[in-house]
C-alpha cells in the first residue's frame, strides 16, 4: 500500500482514469511511474535497518510502480487499500485464505469460477475448511445455510459462464449480521460498473488479466478491502509475498488509462451483438445481464452502472457436431480461454456436471462470447456463416 493519501474523490471516475496513482514529481516528471525492478533495498545506517521505517524495505513489500498500481486501484475501487497478485487464481486464492482457518465453513456461489470450486476442493478442504454451495439466486435466503462456524460467504456476479447476477447488496447485510465476511469475485463488471465495497463486500478480487491489461498479453490479480478487512489481507499477502512483476504491473497501470473507455466500448459491442443473436433462429436464450431473460436481470439493473463485453447463450436443440462445424470455421471469433481484450471470442461449455446446488438444464449446447473492438458488422457475418455450417451439419 502507498503512502500517499487518495486524491479528492469529488472527481470524475474519467479524471481519476486519468491521474490516480501517478506521482511525477517523484519521477523527474515523466508522466508514468517506470518499471521498477527490484529485490534489495539499500538501508543508509544500521540504526535504519533495524528500525526499518523507510518507505521502501524490500522488493515484496513495495515498489514505487506497485504503489502506483495499488494506489490507483484501491482509490478506483472504493477500498482501504489493494495488493496485486501474479494471477487472477491467486486473487481468489489469497482473499479466501486471508479469511479462512481449520474449522472454518465457506459458503461458495455454484457458478464461481470453475478453478476457485477445485481451489476449495483440492486444496481448503485439506487445511481443514469445509465448502458448501449455494444457490447463485439464493440473495438474503443464504441465512439459512450460515452455520456457526462459517466465516466467508464467496459471491461472483454474475457467475462464471451461466451468468446469474447475484443479490450481493443483500447477501452482504445478512452475513454481516452473522459476523461473516464476504467475498466478490468481480471481475466481470470490475469496479467501474459496480462498486464492491459500496456494496457491502469486504474482500474484493478482479482478474486484472481481462478488462485492466485488456490486451490479452498479461496475467494479474487485484484484491482490494475495506477497512474491517484491509489489515488482514496484507498481512496475509505479507507472509506468502504473491506479488505480481514489475513489468506486468506497469502493463496493467498502462491499460487503466484507457480502462473506462475500452470497457464502455466492450459494452456498446456486447449489447449490439446480444440483440443481434436473439432475433437469429437458432438462439434460444441470450444469458447477458441486461436482457430480462437472464436471471437476476433486476438486481443488474439496480445496482450496476454497465455491463462488459461477456455473455452466453443457449442455443435451440442441435446436434455437438453441428455446433463443432459452426465454431471450427469461425474466422474472426478465436476460441480459448480468458478474455477481456480487444478480440473477440467464443467458446461452448458445459456447467451440468459439478454443479450441486441449483440446476442447469440448458434447451440447447451452450457458448460464451467475448465481443472485442472489430466491427460488429463483420463478426455478425461471422456467425451468419457458422449457423449456415451448423444447419448443413446433419447428426
Ligand atoms: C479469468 C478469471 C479468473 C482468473 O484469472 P487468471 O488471471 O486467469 O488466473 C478469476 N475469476 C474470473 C471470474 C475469471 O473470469
Amino acid at each position: 500500500m502507498s503512502s500517499h493519501p487518495p486524491k479528492s474523490n469529488h472527481r470524475s471516475i474519467r479524471t481519476t482514469m486519468a491521474h490516480a496513482g501517478r506521482h511525477p514529481d517523484e519521477q523527474f516528471g515523466f508522466v508514468n511511474t517506470p518499471i521498477y525492478r527490484g529485490s534489495t533495498v539499500l538501508y543508509p545506517s544500521v540504526d535504519a535497518l533495524y528500525k526499518r521505517e523507510q518507505r521502501y524495505t524490500y522488493g515484496t513489500k513495495g515498489t514505487p510502480t506497485a504503489d502506483s498500481l495499488n494506489e490507483a486501484w484501491a482509490e478506483i475501487s472504493g477500498a482501504a487499500g489493494s495488493v496485486a497478485v501474479p494471477s487472477g487464481l491467486a486473487a481468489v486464492a489469497l482473499a479466501l485464505m486471508a479469511v479462512t482457518k481449520d474449522g472454518d465453513h465457506v459458503l461458495m456461489t455454484d457458478s464461481v469460477y470453475r478453478p476457485t470450486r477445485v481451489f476449495c476442493e483440492d486444496f481448503l478442504k485439506r487445511y481443514g475448511v469445509e465448502t458448501t454451495y449455494f444457490d447463485p439466486m439464493i440473495g438474503a435466503g443464504i441465512e439459512t445455510l450460515i452455520k456457526p462456524n462459517t466465516t466467508v460467504v464467496f459471491t461472483e456476479s454474475p457467475g462464471s459462464q451461466s451468468f446469474e447476477v447475484q443479490d450481493v447488496p443483500a447477501i452482504s447485510k445478512v452475513a454481516h449480521k452473522h459476523g461473516v465476511s464476504v467475498i466478490m469475485d468481480n471481475t466481470w463488471a470490475t469496479p467501474l460498473f459496480f462498486p464492491p465495497h459500496e456494496k457491502g463486500v469486504d474482500i474484493a478480487i478482479e482478474a486484472g488479466t481481462k478488462y485492466l491489461g485488456g490486451h490479452s498479453d498479461l496475467l494479474l490479480g487485484m484484491v482490494t478491502a475495506n477497512e474491517s478487512h484491509w489489515k488482514r489481507l496484507r498481512d496475509t499477502y505479507d507472509v506468502m509475498a504473491i506479488c505480481a512483476g514489475p513489468e506486468d504491473m506497469f502493463l496493467a497501470l498502462r491499460g487503466m488509462r484507457s480502462m473506462l473507455l475500452r470497457l464502455k466500448e466492450a459494452e456498446r459491442q456486447g449489447l449490439a451483438m446480444a440483440h443481434w443473436l436473439k432475433a437469429r433462429p437458432e438462439v434460444h436464450t441470450v444469458l447477458h445481464p441486461a436482457f430480462p431473460e437472464c436471471p437476476g436481470h433486476e438486481i443488474w439493473k439496480e445496482h450496476f452502472s454497465g455491463s462488459s463485453g461477456l455473455f452466453s447463450i443457449i442455443l435451440n436443440p442441435v446436434s455437438d457436431k453441428a455446433v463443432a462445424a459452426m465454431l471450427d470455421g469461425l474466422e474472426l471469433f478465436g476460441m480459448g480461454y480468458s478474455w477481456g481484450g480487444f478480440e473477440s471470442l467464443i467458446v461452448p461449455f458445459d456447467c451440468s456436471t459439478y454443479r450441486t446446488a441449483s440446476t442447469w438444464n440448458p434447451a440447447g449446447p451452450t457458448l460464451r462470447l467475448q465481443i472485442g473492438f472489430e466491427d460488429v458488422v463483420d463478426l455478425q457475418a461471422d456467425l451468419a456463416a457458422g449457423f449456415t455450417r451448423m444447419h448443413a451439419t446433419k447428426g
